[in-house]
């Protein structure tokens, strides 16, 4: 019984490691998944329009972390107007 369980722990470390050594190979090649959700270029998008827009070039409105950013004055007033 003793011997079972052994090998039952044996053989899910040693699956780990095989699939550690896989994941290690693909990041190795430099594999990612095609399409990712989140912007990595750093674009923001303005709240009004949809328009994603460059930080350093946008409109900003708020500060901290209740920063928005708009593509322009008018996008910026429309959502100051919202409230
Ligand atoms: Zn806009």
């Amino acid at each position: 019984m003793v011997r079972i369980l052994l090998f039952v722990i044996l053989g899910y470390i040693a699956m780990r490691m095989l699939w550690r050594l896989l994941k290690g190979v693909f990041e190795g090649m430099g594999y990612q998944r095609p399409g990712g959700s989140h912007s990595s270029v750093g674009l923001v998008r303005d709240p009004v329009c949809g328009t994603f827009v460059v930080p350093s070039k946008a409109l900003t409105s708020g500060s901290g972390s209740n920063t928005r950013y708009f593509c322009s004055e008018k996008c910026r007033l429309d959502y100051s107007g919202r409230g």
